[in-house]
């Protein structure tokens, strides 16, 4: 769980153009990873949370949305379900 954390304390860097997509879209696609058991590498993309501002996480779940990883933390603790 600390090793989680400690992956999205790293700040969020876009290049100026990114900046301006995320701007537009609200969306914008920074690098592709990979995280210890997974098989492949995952896109990731940098998003606006209303609570946390810049963050970072890829697409979860059947929708493929972009989620707060701070926000789905706190909810998991408060045992809401999303
Ligand atoms: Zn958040």
């Amino acid at each position: 769980m600390v090793q989680v954390e400690e992956q999205y304390r790293t700040s969020v860097r876009l290049s100026p153009l990114q900046r301006i997509r995320l701007l537009v879209t609200g969306t914008v696609p920074t690098s592709r990873r990979s995280r210890p058991g997974w098989r492949g590498s995952l896109q990731f993309y940098a998003f606006r949370c209303p609570v946390h501002g810049l963050m970072e996480n890829y697409p979860q779940g059947y929708g493929r949305v972009l989620r707060c990883p701070h926000c789905d933390e706190k909810a998991a603790k408060n045992g809401a379900q999303i």
